[in-house]
This record gives structure tokens, sequence and C-alpha cells, in this order.
């Protein structure tokens, strides 16, 4: 079996079947060993140990109380080794310094600016975290009928609060596709018109609806470089909470090198040897907290893993 991508694993176990009683929830609330991992905007409590090391920073029941949280406020996020894990969003304070249990050896740190000093399982919290926090963020609001949602099931259901109306709405994830595609002993690497000059990855889009995500990789080949592709192989996923993406992760062959981009979407696009690619695969073996999934993709490729 693959070993799992960064941001796929958090030992958390999320006891679904339980959180969506009020009564377990909140007793669950007011244990003493609970840990409460704060949120501020976009980014996550931390404690850096070295600029390569850095570990979440949880707080006690004491240092949550001085917020005055309402219940439902608290998001259950699953349990691990037997201690409760809740998110709180702390992003209606000011100035987070000011609380002694938000400063000091600890700060608010983006995912993507800590991912890499973090272990895989506390990447796969903060990356779950990050995208429950950012969902209640922008779905205050009901769809259908524009009332006022509410938090429920201990944060992983927003209700409407119109009586008329109280659909109910579940945290999202959408699916795109990520695709490494070879012709031979080469691969087709694209550089977006926004990215750094060097910068150059395997190809990727977003999966339309009505649509499978192999369907999406022949597709998403076709529009940016103009290749037909063959033999679409499924590899593994990460979740990626830039907002609330799930990457889904190919391998597609090519029926030529023949390229021709779309400049709307690609910049530049090109083939590169397997044996050009092999500095880089290595790199990713020395530093296994490598997180993203194209990085994964082009090793496997380079190193006939997969
Ligand atoms: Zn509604």
């Amino acid at each position: 079996m693959l070993t799992p991508n960064f941001f796929a694993e958090n030992g958390l176990e999320r006891l679904s079947e339980k959180r969506c009683n009020e009564s377990w929830t909140n007793d669950l609330l007011k244990k003493k060993n609970s840990a409460f991992l704060p949120f501020w905007r976009t980014k996550s409590l931390v404690q850096d140990f070295t600029s390569t090391k850095s570990e979440i920073s949880l707080l006690s029941h004491e240092e949550i109380s001085q917020f005055n949280r309402k219940d439902n406020e608290f998001i259950f996020l699953g349990s691990r080794n037997d201690t409760p894990y809740f998110l709180i969003d702390l992003s209606d304070i000011e100035d987070p310094s000011k609380y002694n249990s938000l400063s000091g050896n600890r700060s608010f740190k983006d995912l993507r600016e800590v991912g890499l000093s973090l272990s895989r399982e506390e990447g796969g919290i903060l990356a779950y975290s990050r995208a429950l926090a950012q969902w209640h963020k922008t779905h205050k609001f009901c769809g259908r009928c524009g009332g006022k949602t509410e938090s429920q099931s201990a944060g992983h259901v927003r209700r409407c609060s119109n009586p008329d109306c109280g659909s109910e709405h579940f945290p999202r994830t959408d699916p795109a596709v990520i695709m490494l595609v070879s012709y031979g002993d080469k691969v087709c690497l694209a550089r977006k018109s926004d990215w750094p000059k060097d910068r150059f990855s395997v190809l990727a889009g977003f999966v339309e609806p009505g649509e499978t995500p192999e369907g999406a990789v022949i597709r998403e080949v076709k529009e940016e470089v103009g290749l037909a592709v063959t033999n679409v192989r499924y590899h593994s996923a990460q979740p990626w909470p830039f907002p609330a993406n799930l990457m889904l992760g190919y391998f597609a062959e090519a029926e030529s090198d023949e390229i021709s981009i779309d400049e709307l979407e690609i910049e530049e696009a090109k083939w590169v040897a397997r044996e050009d690619l092999e500095p880089e695969a290595l790199a990713y073996f020395e530093n296994p907290h490598s997180v993203s999934i194209a990085r994964r993709l082009i090793a496997d490729w380079v190193t006939k893993k997969f």
C-alpha cells in the first residue's frame, strides 16, 4: 500500500456517529482532558522549536475559558489518544498577542508557512481544521433563502434558522484532478503565466459537474496542452485545504508528443526526460515532508514505484 500523502492522515477518530448528539458533545466539552485548537483568521496556533520543527499548540480547559465561547461555537474534530480535540475560531479577537495563552512561544501561522515543519499527523490535523474553519466563515447564510445558519452536530452541519426553510448545509470539498502525463520516457510539465519563470509542474484542473475524475483528466490535458491521453490510472489523493480541495492524483499516457498549449491557462509546456528529473525526485526522498502530491507523482514516476 502507498504511504498516504502529507495532509492525508491525522490520527483522529472522528466519531461521526456520536457528534450529532448534542448532549454527548457537551459532556465531552466539559471533560478536563479536552484539548482546544485555536484558529485565527486563516491561521492556527503553533509552537516553533527550531526553524524546521514545530508543533500544534493546544489550549487547556482553563486557558480556553477566558474567551467565553458558547458550546455551539466549538467544532469537534475527533479523539486522539483518548483526548477529545475541539477547534475554536477566535478570529474576532483584534490582537491575539495580548493574551498570554496565545503569545510567548506560541503564535498563529498559516499552514502554508508551517506545514513543512510539522509531523505528518499534525499537518493532517491543521489541514482538516483549516478546511472546516474556512467553511464556517463562508457559510453563515443559507444558499436557499438567505437566512442565517447556525452550527450543529458539533460543527459538521450548518442549519438554516428560518423556520420555513430549515435547510441543512454540509462542509464542502471540491474535487480536482492532478495528473502526470508521460510519453515514453519523458513527462509533460507546464508553467502558468503567474508562476515564477523556473517553476514547472504537472497539469491540474477541477472536476466539473456531471464528470468523472478520469473524464476530467482527459478533458483538462486536451484543453491545456492539446494532447490525447489513454491508460488513465489513479495514484492517490491529498486534501488541499486552500480553501477546500481534494486533489485526485493520476498518471496518464499521451498518444503523441505534439504539444499545443492553451495560452489563456498555460504560458509554457515542455517534455522533460526521466534522467533530468532524477535530482528532484531524490530530493523528495531526502525530505519526506515535501508536501505536494505533484512532487509525489513525479518522484514515483521517476523511480518507477508506480
Ligand atoms: Zn434557508
